[in-house]
């Protein structure tokens, strides 16, 4: 009935040497089954490295929208092991609509740091990524903004563009601003930032890049990783120009550090396959998977002392990221969601 997407043998791509890589046999029941938000051919190369590495199959079934109703509705019945998501929102989601299960792993311990995973094992981090400001090289000076909190001046009205202020994205940087200054600053911060928007909300990350290289806006909000994709964007070099016409700007050095978020996954509460789904955790927390996402995706190995892209480490350098804990933030989304509404945000 489910028709799980059978993956591509592992590309030719792996810089680093897979341990073990003569593949045993796999048996007949060993598998995982992934239900993703994230895209199918972003978590491709670290999968079949773990198939390389294990001989356990893994199965996925990507999705943008409806993967968690989808595991409500099939209840101890579903299939899947492992949900997959690219931001911390929907898994705080499902955690709370106990669809998840707790770990206990001292292996994801150690890989993830404490920020970045539920105290109670219920999710974890697997990759970073901050909410920069892409910047026009003509028209914003150095300097000229360091904080999120500067983009509630009233001197970029009309200069700022961003996605909706409902997606996840928007959703948790807005959470984390109630988390540091309170609701009701958080509100006239927001308010701010809304008179200031150069257009109503639309479109996607790169899209806010692409109106700064057309002149509609200056600042543009989007994550860290876009830039390592439209930068490398052979495919639609159009995105190249976009990227080369921008300053990226890590907000908050001075204080708490730029707004991180996650991609992350969380073991299912009925995994069939628990005990194979728990050592594809700990591989994607491991050194060779975090070591791909980082050279594939653009973001930020969670893994301590893995190396980072080296393109990444030329546009990017060391910057220092918000340590506040995600699980903390978590908590303000409904409220954020709310303020979103009360100003209008996206009318
Ligand atoms: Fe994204």
């Amino acid at each position: 009935m489910f028709s799980f997407k059978k993956l591509k043998p592992l590309a030719a791509l792996i810089a680093l040497p897979v341990a073990a890589a003569v593949t045993t046999p796999a048996q007949a029941a060993e598998e995982v089954n992934i239900y993703s938000y994230r895209q199918a051919f972003l978590i491709e190369p670290m999968l079949d490295a773990f198939t390389q590495e294990t001989g356990i199959k893994t199965n996925v079934v990507f999705a943008k929208e409806g993967l968690l109703e989808r595991l409500e509705r099939e209840g101890r019945n579903s299939p899947a092991d492992l949900l997959l998501t690219s931001d911390f929102g929907k898994l705080w989601d499902a955690v709370n609509k106990d669809l998840t299960q707790p770990v206990e792993s001292d292996v994801l311990e150690q890989n993830i740091p404490a920020q970045y995973r539920d105290p109670d094992g219920k999710w974890f981090g697997l990759t970073s990524r901050a909410r920069i400001l892409y910047t026009s090289k003509e028209r914003v000076k150095e300097g000229e903004v360091s904080t999120y909190e500067d983009l509630a001046d009233p001197k970029w009205k009309g200069r700022i563009c961003t996605r909706s202020g409902k997606h996840n994205y928007n959703i948790a940087l807005f959470a984390s601003m109630i988390q540091h200054h309170g609701e009701e600053k958080a509100e006239a911060w927001l308010e701010g930032l809304k008179n200031n928007l150069a257009r109503k909300p639309q479109g996607n990350d790169r899209a806010q890049v692409k109106a700064v290289k057309e002149g509609v806006c200056d600042i543009a909000l989007g994550n860290s990783y876009y830039f390592g994709k439209m930068i490398t964007n052979a495919k639609n070099p159009e995105q190249i120009e976009w990227a080369q016409s921008v300053n990226l700007i890590f907000p908050n050095q001075a204080d708490r550090g730029t707004h991180m978020n996650i991609s992350g996954v969380a073991l299912t509460e009925h995994a069939p396959n628990k005990a194979n789904a728990i050592k594809l955790m700990e591989f994607l927390s491991g050194q060779l998977a975090q070591y791909m996402y980082a050279q594939e995706n653009f973001e930020f190995p969670v893994r301590p002392n893995t190396p980072r892209s080296n393109l990444i480490n030329k546009y990017m350098g060391e910057f220092k990221a918000d340590e506040v804990s995600l699980a903390e933030v978590a908590k303000h989304r409904e409220q954020a969601s709310k303020l979103v509404d009360k100003v209008g945000y996206n009318n």
